[in-house]
């Protein structure tokens, strides 16, 4: 099937889908778009990427056409695991029905109760929602699950994470049994597999391949690096990641940087700012509105660079994201393939950049035996060196051993990049970096900006 109007879809879906300059439905689209327009139950094993959010939202578009919507009573529901991601099917939602009169409504924390309970009281046909809102509203007795008679489950695998199969298997109770559903996850864990045969009946099964972390489109390589002192290991791995930022020149319009912990992810925005970046991060402790202002200015290019934690990040839809930075490696091989599947998404072409320090090369391992490729080993900005596995006692190597005079008059000799006046923005990075390590960063680089957070990092 090679065209959208060869899937059976409503024309007003279809002129939606042309105005959003899609050519051409992807894999998952293609193969679960005509069995949900046939009334089928779905099984889409497919992440973020690969265009599930249409693949479900359009056959529901087509088959809530005819019907009206009722007070109270939601004809269709989809459940999504975080408040952004429920968010951005909404936003799906709305450019893929903007020729439709179809009305939806939004159920996530951090939004009054009250304004979400006079869009529903009004009737809706398409509820969008976390599980334990959706269940708030329930026991607040606002709602009626009885008329659903679509029911999509979104990133199942991420809800068992987060532990919400309780809550899905007791909304599901509470839907009717005739009703349709879509579920998609991005694997088949045994737990998901057995809510699917309870609650799915003779599916149709479309898996499509994993996120291409091999794939042409997307440049992948790694940094070996070992700090000059454990105890600079930090700061110096900061400088680190500028560098590797800088080196990537004007290609770099927008990256997302991964980090493990919240801290963290805290910390390398703060000192991204304060070096003249314009970042900030994004992770579960920041209250919801902030979260959503962030990403909503990432997404309109206003933030050139996203500090991210694997949750938070988990299927956000940010298109044309020209880079990642893994600022550490997972720890789960698995998270790596979501993470780098943030760039190079629907053919576009993207690179993902990875440091890894010593103690995480167990599980560089890991992730290389899942992709079944070795990530190309790069030079560190710093040393214009790959470092071996083991990685060499320090990453100033000679210049760390000259005395302080000759390291200056290197460090003069060195291209120089103006102080930065105001935060970067989408400007191209000007030139290699001159920033080196520590205690070596020209005074007029350490001038300190102000962070949104009002504090600086270093
Ligand atoms: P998703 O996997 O649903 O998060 O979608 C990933 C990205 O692909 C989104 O930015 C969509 O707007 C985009 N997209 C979805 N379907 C298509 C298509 N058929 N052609 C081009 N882009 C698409």
């Amino acid at each position: 099937m090679s065209s959208f109007a060869d899937l059976g879809l409503d024309p007003k879906v279809l002129s939606a889908i042309a105005a959003a300059g899609y050519e051409k439905p992807t894999p998952i689209q293609a193969g679960a778009i005509p069995p949900a327009l046939a009334g089928r139950d779905v099984l889409g094993i497919a992440q973020t990427g690969t265009g599930k959010t249409a693949g479900f939202v359009l056959p529901m578009i087509t088959l809530l056409g005819r019907g009206r919507a009722r007070a109270r009573m939601p004809r269709s529901l989809v459940l999504a695991p975080t408040r952004e991601l429920a968010a951005q099917v909404a936003e799906n939602f709305d450019i893929y029905a903007r020729n439709t009169r179809l009305t939806k409504a939004l159920l996530i924390g951090g939004v009054s109760f009250k304004e979400q309970d006079a869009l529903i009281d009004k009737g809706v046909d398409v509820l969008i929602a976390t599980p334990g809102r959706l269940l708030d509203h329930f026991e607040r007795g606002k709602l009626l699950l009885t008329g659903v008679q679509i029911m999509v489950v979104d990133e199942a695998d991420r809800m068992l994470d987060m532990g919400f199969i309780p809550d899905i298997e007791r909304i599901f109770q509470l839907t009717p049994f005739t009703r349709q559903t879509l579920f998609f996850s991005a694997t088949m864990a045994p737990e998901i597999e057995r809510i699917t045969n309870t609650f799915l009946s003779a599916p149709e099964k479309i898996e499509v391949a994993r996120a291409a972390t091999t794939g042409e489109n997307i440049t992948q390589g790694v940094v070996l690096y070992t700090a000059s002192r454990k105890d600079r290991q930090a700061k110096e791995k900061r400088a680190l990641l500028r560098s590797l930022i800088d080196r990537e020149g004007a290609s770099c319009t927008n990256a997302i940087i991964f980090c493990n912990r919240k801290t963290e992810v805290d910390i390398v925005a703060k000192s991204l700012c304060k070096h003249g970046y314009n970042a900030a991060p994004i992770h579960g402790d920041l209250d919801q509105s902030q979260r959503m202002r962030t990403l909503d200015s990432f997404r309109e290019g206003k933030l050139q660079f996203l500090c991210a934690s694997d949750v938070a990040a988990r299927g956000l839809d940010v298109p044309s994201v020209s880079h990642v930075f893994n600022y550490d490696v997972p720890s789960h091989a698995e998270d790596y393939v979501h993470r780098i599947g943030r760039t190079g998404r629907a053919g576009r072409k993207g690179k993902a950049l990875m440091i890894c320090v010593p103690h995480d090369q167990k599980w560089l391992a890991d992730i290389e035996k899942l992709i079944g490729n070795e990530i190309p080993r790069l030079e560190s900005p710093l040393t214009g060196a790959p470092q071996s596995e083991k990685g060499p006692k320090s990453v100033r190597t000679d210049e760390a051993r000259m005395p302080p005079r000759k390291r200056e008059e290197k460090r003069d000799s060195a291209p120089r990049t103006d102080p930065p006046q105001e935060k970067r923005s989408r400007a191209p990075r000007r030139e290699a970096p001159v920033v080196g390590m520590g205690d070596h960063v020209p005074a007029f680089l350490l001038r300190s900006f102000r962070t949104a957070a009002g504090e600086t990092a270093e």
